[in-house]
């Protein structure tokens, strides 16, 4: 009851807040993205702090994956701001003769963002900057499975925003809960697809709509004409060095030839060495798994009976750490759970194919994926995958670098989501575009009233084929009547 209560109350005030006009202004709106801008700048050791305290996340990819794409957001919206909210005008188009039109931007209301805990700064500070540079009061729902981090924004963005229009409410399940039987103008959730649905139920009752940011198992495609060693580098980084593989564009698992999996298996074992040592638990540069329940179910995958002698390389892991060893594993079946489910940590398989080309449907048999990638240097193969798979996001030749892209949509299709975010698409999220037709009371086509006549119908059909000499008999009132 007390959520409730509490959910109830951060919804009403925002609301009051909203009605005032308070969010709508430029100036505000500019306002709280300089806040935010200068919370990233000023807590930059106190973010870092708590990312380590949740997750052992090393200084660097908190830096360069978390705050700076925070910061790198907040200046695009600012540069933007004034073109974005500026009303777009359009044709008029002669049926309308004369008028204006123009698609104007007007704030959704009071929205909800709901974050999840793997980028629990980015993740929860992103959306709010796309809420507020849209006009909006936004209640944020930090994860409550990176505790410091939640705590850390609740602390903060009341210092650094308009606490009467952004508010920080802590908690889990039923504090979500609370807050999602709550009418919201929007919700923006990032997290699993099973909750996504839960999000969507809550949502359909009021019709809100939802943007859904999900995941998903994202392939990666090797084929044997790469450069083995950059191949292998940006494999790695996008998995291990995002997060330890929790990150929902890592690479979830690869697919090369058979013959190429050896060469392959070497390069990638090369690199982890190289990155993390002999004795990768011990590496500073690897996150930790978040809590014991991930830890025990990437164990489980691992030791499935069908998957524990495929493991090739790593595999060693320290549950008083809450680490596991970034771990190679060739041929697991493809009815194993750990080729079932989104891996979401330090563990990835490879699977062989005949032919590169048998990739496509081993992808396409699984739910659409929230990013895909290919290392080739085949142009006809890389038209092929754009035009054979569907993903959220592509990339050819690297992994996860498309979210650093401000003018690229950020989203799933399919089972991996609904919806995008990012630079303008982070606006257009939390915007309704409204169309505005303008008109004077001069250019009264009768023809349109009844009674309706043939005559009319005559002069209608001229209009409608955009017959000129029926446009002008429309505007002079032809034929008489009405
Ligand atoms: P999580 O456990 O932090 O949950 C996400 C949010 O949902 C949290 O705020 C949590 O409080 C809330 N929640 C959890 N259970 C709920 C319930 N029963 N009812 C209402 N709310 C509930 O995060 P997670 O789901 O473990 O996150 C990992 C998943 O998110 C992966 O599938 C990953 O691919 C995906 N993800 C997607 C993106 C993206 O941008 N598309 C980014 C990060 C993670």
């Amino acid at each position: 009851m007390e959520a409730v209560a509490a959910a109830a109350e951060a919804r009403e005030q925002l609301r009051a807040s909203f009605a005032s006009g308070r969010t709508r202004p430029a100036a505000w709106r500019a306002a709280q993205l300089r806040g935010l801008l200068r919370m990233a700048a000023e807590m930059e050791a106190e973010i870092c702090a708590a990312l380590r305290a949740d997750l052992a996340k090393p200084r660097t990819e908190s830096y360069v994956h978390e705050i700076s794409l925070v910061t790198s957001s907040c200046k695009f919206a600012l540069k933007n701001l004034k073109k974005w909210m500026k009303p777009n005008k359009v044709p008029a188009g002669m049926l309308t003769f004369p008028s204006a039109a123009r698609v104007s931007a007007e704030p959704l209301g009071v929205v909800l963002v709901i974050s999840a805990w793997n980028y629990p700064f980015l993740l929860a500070v992103d959306p709010v900057i796309g809420a507020i540079a849209a006009g909006n009061a936004v209640v944020l729902k930090p994860s409550e499975v990176a505790p410091a981090t939640s705590a850390l924004l609740a602390d903060l963005l009341p210092r650094y925003v308009d606490g009467s229009c952004v508010r920080v409410v802590e908690g889990g399940i039923p504090e979500t809960t609370a807050l999602l039987e709550q009418k919201w103008d929007k919700i923006f959730y990032t997290g699993n697809g099973k909750v996504g649905r839960i999000v969507m139920s809550f949502a359909a009752k009021h019709l809100t709509p939802v943007v859904l940011e999900l995941g998903g198992k994202c392939p990666v495609v090797v084929d044997c004409n790469v450069d083995l060693h950059v191949a292998a580098k940006r494999i790695a980084s996008g998995k291990w060095g995002c997060n330890s593989g929790q990150a929902c564009i890592s690479p979830d698992y690869i697919i090369t030839t058979k013959c190429f999996a050896p060469k392959l298996l070497d390069a990638l074992k090369r690199v982890l060495d190289k990155f993390y040592g002999k004795e990768p638990l011990r590496s500073p540069d690897l996150s930790r798994i978040v809590n014991s329940n991930h830890f025990n179910r990437l164990q489980a995958l691992m030791d499935e009976e069908t998957v524990a002698d495929k493991v090739v390389f790593g595999g060693e892991s320290d549950e008083q750490q809450l680490k596991i060893a970034p771990t190679l594993l060739l041929d697991v079946p493809l009815d194993s759970t750990i080729m079932k489910e989104e891996i979401f940590g330090p563990l990835l398989p490879i699977i062989t194919v005949d032919k590169i080309h048998e990739s496509f449907g081993v992808i396409n048999s699984m739910s659409k994926p929230l990013a895909a990638y290919l290392f080739s240097n085949d142009s006809m193969l890389k038209q092929q995958f754009e035009m054979n798979v569907s993903a959220g996001g592509m990339i050819f030749n690297d992994t996860a670098i498309h979210l650093t892209n401000p003018h690229l949509p950020f989203g799933g299709v399919g089972e991996s989501g609904m919806g995008a975010y990012h630079g303008t698409f982070s606006f257009d999220a939390f915007a309704h575009k409204k169309a505005i037709v303008d008109r004077s009371f001069l250019g009264e086509a009768t023809a349109r009233y009844p009674p309706y006549t043939p005559a009319k119908l005559k002069i209608l059909k001229g209009v409608l084929k955009g017959n000129p000499v029926a446009m002008v008999q429309a505007i002079a009132g032809f034929p008489g009547g009405a």
